[in-house]
């Protein structure tokens, strides 16, 4: 298969129109999309990217508007996070409509419905008129792209059409909050933070892993984000081994200087936009192991940790 790349998102909906798939920018990561009514069209996502059948999308929408199309019921505590977080880094399960194809909810009778807040990708998904089912994308396993030149290296010859915009401002996913119980619970720390829904929904918790919360998202199960190299946790620059085949990202600006790549972040945001970016400069270099500096898990420092301990797991 030929691979588009363009900067028309006229071109890039019609693919979407005619039931092929498509990536797209968004503030967190790259997306690869399809309409979320047409079973057959969201199946091919699972094929380019390798994804276990059991692990459900994201529908994304446009505007506000598109949302009954999506979903059939919604609480009051999930109306209130819509006001406060729309268009934003912010998924939310709920129950689906019968329209959205079970293919994209993975057989589940709920659904995970976000608006991104990024001006292609809201321009994109009113121009296709559909809900868009859309994972990050990247093959699966391999860290989420946030660029188009890493999902052009992940999935050309793959896929319709790469919708290029600019390197996304976030960096790692959304927060996926379910919305079917009678209070929030965090499946999947993202971009908007516990302490930013707390100051919403106080009650908001995170969900346990392993427990019931986790069957509810099986995507938690699966191994994720991993570079080539093996990937450790540490606390200062004592705990590293400083060679060309080494790597380290963090915070802390450490004294020697010679490993093979180094990022210094000058915040957890930074931490966040460049992590998945990092780990894919070490890929393309030949590193064989990355240091990643532990950090504080408040605000998107609980993201940046999830997607580390994720990648780190052997
Ligand atoms: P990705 O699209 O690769 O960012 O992964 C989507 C994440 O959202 C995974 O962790 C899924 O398990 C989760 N997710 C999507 N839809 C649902 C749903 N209906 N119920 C629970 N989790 C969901
Ligand atoms: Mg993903």
């Amino acid at each position: 298969m030929h691979t588009i790349l363009t900067t028309s998102i006229q071109r890039a909906s019609n693919f979407i129109q005619k039931n092929e798939i498509v990536a797209f920018p968004t503030e967190t990561v790259y997306g690869l999309g399809a309409n979320a009514f047409n079973g057959d069209a969201v199946k091919k996502i699972f094929v380019a990217k390798g994804r276990p059948a059991d692990n459900p999308l994201i529908v994304h929408i446009g505007e506000i508007g598109q949302l009954p199309s999506v979903v059939s019921k919604i609480p009051p505590f999930a109306e209130k996070l819509m006001i406060e977080f729309f268009p934003g880094p912010l998924t939310l399960v709920l129950s689906k409509s019968k329209k959205i194809s079970t293919a994209a909810t993975a057989g589940l009778n709920t659904v995970g419905v976000r608006i991104p807040k990024h001006q292609i990708a809201q321009k994109f998904l009113k121009e296709c008129g559909v809900p868009v089912a859309a994972p990050s994308a990247n093959i699966s396993g391999k860290p989420s792209p946030t660029t188009w030149q890493a999902v052009n290296h992940d999935l050309n010859g793959k896929i319709s059409c790469i919708l290029k915009g600019n390197p996304s401002r976030v960096g790692v996913e959304s927060t996926v909050v379910d919305c079917t119980g009678s209070a929030p619970i965090i499946l999947r720390a993202g971009g908007v933070t516990l302490e930013q829904l707390r100051r919403i929904i106080p009650s908001t918790r995170i969900g346990k892993k392993n427990y019931q919360d986790a069957v509810k998202s099986p995507g938690v199960k699966y191994r994720h984000y991993s570079p080539l190299a093996y990937v450790f946790i540490v606390n200062g620059s004592e705990e590293t081994v400083p060679m060309k085949s080494s790597a380290y990202i963090g915070m802390q600006r450490i004294g020697r200087k010679n490993f093979g790549l180094t990022k210094i972040c000058r915040d957890q945001n930074e931490y966040a936009r460049s992590l998945f970016h990092f780990f894919r400069e070490c890929d393309r270099k030949g590193i064989q192991t990355i240091y990643c500096e532990q950090v504080s898990e408040d605000g998107i420092g609980l993201a940046v940790m999830d997607r580390i301990r994720n990648a780190a797991v052997q």
